[in-house]
């Protein structure tokens, strides 16, 4: 996922992440990150780049499926990278039950996770626009 221009590695799929606020019950927020009714991200292949290290890139090898949150807006984004619902995200001072599952994505230790299609559901979407 990439988002702020950063990529990430989330532990689940897009649509199962889920928000982590704690509820008045001291559960859970059952609501997923990825709201019907806001904005979506988009599945993009994008080239496979290294952050720097010891001051030099490492070779592009591909272009891997992301999905990108680049083009929202600046409040979505940052909902994203608290993982937040659009209810807790408006929430001044919410309580956490859970730490966010973002890892900064690294392809050198996550390649099994560089995908050079996109899934079939984007694919899908694209033939149909
Ligand atoms: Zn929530």
């Amino acid at each position: 996922m990439q988002i702020f221009y950063a990529r990430y590695l989330a532990a689940l799929p897009v649509d199962a992440i889920q928000c982590i606020a704690q509820t008045r019950r001291r559960d859970r927020c059952p609501y997923p990150v990825l709201a019907p009714d806001t904005p979506a991200g988009e599945w993009a292949l994008l080239p496979v780049t290294a952050p720097k290290r010891h001051g030099k890139l490492a070779p592009l090898t591909a272009n891997m499926a992301i999905y990108d949150l680049t083009h929202l807006s600046y409040a979505e984004q940052l909902r994203w990278r608290t993982q937040h619902c659009p209810a807790h995200a408006a929430a001044p001072d919410v309580a956490h039950i859970a730490l966010a599952d973002w890892e900064v994505f690294d392809p050198r230790l996550h390649h099994q996770h560089v995908h050079t299609r996109l899934p079939a559901a984007a694919r899908k979407r694209s033939r149909r626009s």
